[in-house]
């Protein structure tokens, strides 16, 4: 495989490539302890436990979700099992992603500093294409805040990428964010 895809691959579809029914390998990527976890967990098992985490290895889990066009997106999704301290083995990790999900915790300035970090290493070495999008969870903590949600904005918009502040506790804006990131997808062209 070239590791340079732009990440969405149908192909494996048994009845044959389909622009209806789209599977996009989804990672996470940001500071240690911001709710990346806690954020699959939500979206996939629908709760809130923070003392199970996702299973780390070579494994994912996935969720399809249908759209109201009746397509279907099928998020393969990879947590980095703590390779955040490892920015060498990150190049590994996000290669043949289609969709990269940057989180920062509201509370912390310096995630927000993190997660940028990160834009700009997925803009150097993602897959063309790759959609982005800028979580700030734990948005349900806001007189913690210490990022202003006009940063979040701001930057995203400097960045082309999608922005969402997001609760992982209380499930505000989690199914949300996945919708809005299947609506963007580059649709396969029909042959
Ligand atoms: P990860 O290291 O980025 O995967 O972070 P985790 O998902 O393990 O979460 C780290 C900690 O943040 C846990 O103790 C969670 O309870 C807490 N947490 C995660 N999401 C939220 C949220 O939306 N709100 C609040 N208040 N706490 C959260």
């Amino acid at each position: 495989s070239s590791g340079r895809s732009t990440g969405l691959n149908n192909a494996d579809n048994p009845e044959g490539p389909d622009a209806k029914n789209l599977r996009v390998k989804l990672v996470l990527l940001g500071d240690s302890g911001v709710g990346k976890s806690c954020i699959v967990l939500r979206f996939v098992r629908g709760q809130f436990d923070p003392t199970s985490k996702v299973t780390v290895g070579a494994s994912f889990l996935s969720q399809t979700i249908a759209l109201q066009d009746s397509t279907t997106v099928k998020f393969e999704i990879w947590d980095t099992a703590g390779q955040e301290r490892y920015a060498a083995l990150a190049p590994l990790y996000y290669r043949g992603a289609g969709v990269a999900v940057i989180v920062y915790d509201i509370t912390s300035p310096e995630s927000f500093t993190k997660a940028q970090y990160w834009v700009k290493e997925l803009q150097k070495h993602g897959s063309p294409g790759i959609v982005m999008a800028l979580v700030g969870n734990k948005a349900d903590l806001q007189e913690k805040r210490e990022v202003p949600v006009q940063d979040g904005i701001d930057y995203a918009e400097k960045n082309g990428m999608f922005f969402i502040e997001t609760s992982a506790k209380t499930a505000d804006n989690i199914n949300q964010l996945f919708e809005e990131i299947a609506k963007r997808l580059p649709r396969p062209s029909p042959s």
